[in-house]
């Protein structure tokens, strides 16, 4: 069996102790094996501060933009067997594989573009100069620089690629190393992507570093210049935050977590209009891409509702027609959920929602003999003000049909007792009703996604993050923003204002 290593102060090691496996989720063949811990990760944090950040730092934007673009290069040359690992270890069908490994490489190129465009100087401008006194010898302006630390990503399992991808993009662009830690799940894949970056030789030595196995003791190592980027649950994302040596030093954190989003039907929509289609395919896709483990997924499906035997009807019908089963079967439309822990995760989840609703189709008993499926479950809410509805996030194949009474207030309002989303999705060709809704919910939510007549037909769905618009949400979804062009490198960079003579602070700003 494989034993994943990790890559940390300029070599690979396997580490010790407990000892994981790692299986097929289809068919429960083990694949791997990785040692939780082991690893010296204060050697790990120092060299990468000091080898890689002082690399990354003589370079310009442009150059560390040039990187990117060939690291995505190198990944896409091995695009095939990323994304057979990517089934094999993550149950994902071909079509969800190319999400998450198509979605890293897209990622890198994209802010590879962007970057070229930033010019031949290590910092970011931030705005225009301002006039701070009567005359120009007082004048004023704006920078990001590199932070001198290290960028600790902590990935969730259910992107091991596009996860790594999408925040080493942006620190490295900003100019500061990293430490990429995989969820351990599903690590099989991101250990072969670690093999590609190491092995391509496009970064400088200490900029890239990648840890299989357990976080241990790597956030007790940061500093207030470090930074650290977590992807997971909202439980864990507490204790990440909750870090003492992390809050005693001020360690810059951003936590995306988990969401209950929801997907919004106008009372205008009829059967007939081409966004009711729009809106239930959407919907279909969600609960089945990737075996609904996407942090975007929809959970709660608010319908009018005199309108929601009518939509569970509907969604039930649809979901009837997706074939489940091992992801090497090519005519498979949703594999297993990721582990057996997720699958008892899973489980307890709808069993926990049938408290406030009814099965509609699906349900938590089991399917297969072997593997970790779970059959799509919808259900339909007998009291849409139950807190389980809108508080238990159930990480699989599952969402809720929640009717709402009166207009858009009352949509609003259950919405947003979702305590804070990645994404919600609303469905209308009523100006009014998507005005009200919009302005209710934007505080709190990362993103709103509005689907009309007007785009149906030309979008991708609600579940898509991409590089250009920003991720994260507010509150329960963890309060962290990432990508969204170069506000991505945010995090990454110290803002700080230039005070002084014009021409002074103006040759610093332009590299002179
Ligand atoms: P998780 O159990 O919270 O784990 C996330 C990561 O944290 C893993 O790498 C995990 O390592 C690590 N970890 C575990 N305990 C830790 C600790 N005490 N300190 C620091 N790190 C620790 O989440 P998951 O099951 O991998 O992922 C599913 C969850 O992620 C879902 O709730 C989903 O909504 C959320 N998610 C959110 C987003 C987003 O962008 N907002 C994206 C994807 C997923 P091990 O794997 O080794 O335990």
């Amino acid at each position: 069996m494989q034993t994943l290593e990790s890559f940390v102060a300029g070599r690979w090691a396997a580490g010790s102790g407990d000892r994981v496996v790692l299986d097929n989720p289809s068919t429960e063949e083990p694949l791997a094996e990785v040692a939780r811990g082991g690893l010296d990760l204060g050697e790990a944090v120092a060299w990468g501060r000091d080898v890689g950040g002082a690399a990354l730092r003589a370079m310009t934007l442009v150059e560390r933009a040039g990187m990117l673009g060939a690291l995505s290069k190198a990944l896409r040359e091995h695009r095939e067997e990323l994304l057979d690992l990517s089934q094999q270890n993550g149950g994902n069908t071909r079509g969800d594989a190319k999400f998450d490994v198509d979605g890293a490489i897209g990622t890198l190129a994209a802010y590879g573009a962007w970057g070229k465009a930033c010019g031949e100087r290590g910092w970011l401008v931030d705005g225009e100069g301002v006039q701070l006194g009567r005359t120009p010898r007082f004048w004023g302006e704006h920078l990001r620089v590199p932070k001198v630390g290290l960028a600790v990503h902590v990935n969730a399992f259910n992107f091991p690629a596009w996860g790594m991808g999408e925040k080493m993009a942006c620190a490295l662009l900003a100019g500061v190393p990293v430490l990429e830690k995989a969820g351990t799940a599903s690590a099989v894949l991101a250990w072969r992507l670690a093999q590609l970056v190491v092995g391509s030789g496009v970064l400088p030595e200490g900029a890239f570093q990648f840890l299989a196995g357990s976080v241990g003791d790597l956030l007790d190592h940061l500093g207030p210049q470090d930074v650290v980027a977590f992807t997971g649950s909202a439980d864990t994302g507490r204790k990440v935050r909750g870090n003492a040596n992390l809050i005693a030093h001020n360690v810059r954190v951003n936590i995306e977590a988990d969401s209950i989003n929801a997907a919004i039907l106008g009372p205008d929509v009829g059967d007939e209009d081409e966004v009711w289609n729009e809106f239930l395919g959407n919907v279909v896709v969600d609960m089945t891409q990737k075996a609904g483990q996407k942090c975007t997924a929809v959970r709660r499906v608010l319908v009018p509702a005199d309108r929601a035997d009518a939509v569970a009807e509907e969604l039930a019908a649809r979901l009837a027609d997706i074939r489940v089963g091992d992801v090497a079967d090519g005519q498979v439309r949703m594999g297993p959920v990721a582990s057996r822990a997720q699958l008892a995760d899973v489980r307890a989840g709808i069993a926990g929602l049938q408290a406030a609703a009814d099965v509609v189709c699906g349900g938590p008993a089991p399917i297969a003999d072997k593997g970790w499926f779970v059959a799509p479950t919808l259900l339909r809410a007998r009291d849409p003000e139950a807190a389980v509805l809108h508080e238990r996030e159930v990480f699989g194949p599952c969402a809720t049909v929640v009717p709402y009474e009166g207009g858009a207030a009352e949509a609003v309002r259950l919405t947003n007792r979702g305590g804070g989303s990645l994404v919600a999705s609303l469905y209308s060709n009523d100006r009014g009703f998507v005005t009200e809704v919009v302005t209710g919910i934007a505080p709190w939510h990362g993103r709103v996604w509005i689907g009309s007549e007007k785009s149906a037909g030309q979008t991708l769905g609600p579940g898509a993050v991409l590089p250009a618009s920003v991720h994260g949400g507010p509150g329960r979804a963890g309060g962290g923003e990432e990508l969204g062009g170069l506000r991505g490198l945010e995090p990454y960079t110290q803002r700080v204002a230039r005070q002084g003579d014009k021409g002074r602070v103006s040759r610093f700003t332009s590299g002179e």
